[in-house]
């Protein structure tokens, strides 16, 4: 579903230069649960960053479902992005203002789904994530394990084939770490594929395969087994 080679980042500022990625080649099937590890600077961010269509290599290819990413023009590779990718983050990112229900509907009116549809599946949603009874809360009146739960609720409400993470356990306390951790095993189970970038390996134990980076290039990949 997701291949990437010879994909390279370079940051130029000034008269510095950073290689952040050199060279990385890796393949990604549908239904896995992919860990990327590393020490900070590697790197991690920088290829989710990419595999999200949020930034652009140096050099290399990326094609998502046989399409060459950085072929298409930008609103189709926007589409492309709003249709098959759900983000979570070590910080959240959940929108203040809205209540719980309206942060978790925001992909679905992106994407001009009907208002009726979008009401039914928020709700099933909230229901699924066990925080239904939170709907018309606000982000600041949840415990960080609640907020983080909501935004795993919007990253998936648009169903993508896909869901990046980046640290999603960060900020989180070990209860409530875990608890998300079930929740993404879950959705992987039930045919989502997961890339997650993590220094925990705790959490990299819940996934199936782990990519580790050193200085920007893959230096291993170890399938974990389950029993
Ligand atoms: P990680 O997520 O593994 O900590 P990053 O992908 O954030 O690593 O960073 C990889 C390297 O690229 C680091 O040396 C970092 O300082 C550099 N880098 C990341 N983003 C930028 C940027 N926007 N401008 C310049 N350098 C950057
Ligand atoms: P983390 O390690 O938690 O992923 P980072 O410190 O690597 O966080 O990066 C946070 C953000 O800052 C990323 O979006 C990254 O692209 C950007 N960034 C990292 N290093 C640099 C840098 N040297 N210059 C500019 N931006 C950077």
């Amino acid at each position: 579903m997701i291949e990437i080679s010879n994909l390279s980042k370079i940051y130029r500022s000034k008269a510095v230069e950073t290689v952040a990625l050199h060279k990385v080649s890796l393949t990604i099937e549908r239904g896995e649960f992919v860990s990327i590890m590393g020490p900070s600077g590697c790197g991690k961010s920088t290829l989710l960053n990419i595999l999200g269509m949020l930034d652009t290599p140096t050099n290399g290819h990326y094609s998502f479902d046989d399409k060459l990413v950085f072929d298409l023009k930008e609103s189709e590779r926007v589409a492309l992005r709003k249709m098959n990718i759900g983000f979570v983050f070590q910080s959240f990112n959940l929108i203040d203002e809205l209540t719980v229900a309206e942060n978790v509907e925001l992909p679905l009116v992106y994407l001009k789904r009907p208002k009726v549809e979008r009401k039914k599946r928020v709700a099933e949603i909230l229901e699924r994530m066990g925080m239904m009874h939170r709907a018309q809360h606000f982000p600041g009146e949840l415990s960080g394990g609640q907020q983080q739960r909501v935004a795993v609720a919007r990253a998936v409400i648009a169903d993508p084939k896909v869901i990046l993470a980046d640290e999603p356990t960060g900020n989180l306390d070990t209860v409530h770490g875990n608890e998300v951790m079930e929740l993404l095993s879950e959705l992987n189970e039930r045919g989502t594929t997961i890339v997650m970038v993590t220094h925990s390996s705790h959490d990299a134990s819940y996934s199936k395969r782990i990519v580790r980076l050193l200085d920007g290039e893959v230096v291993s990949e170890n399938k974990l087994m389950h029993v």
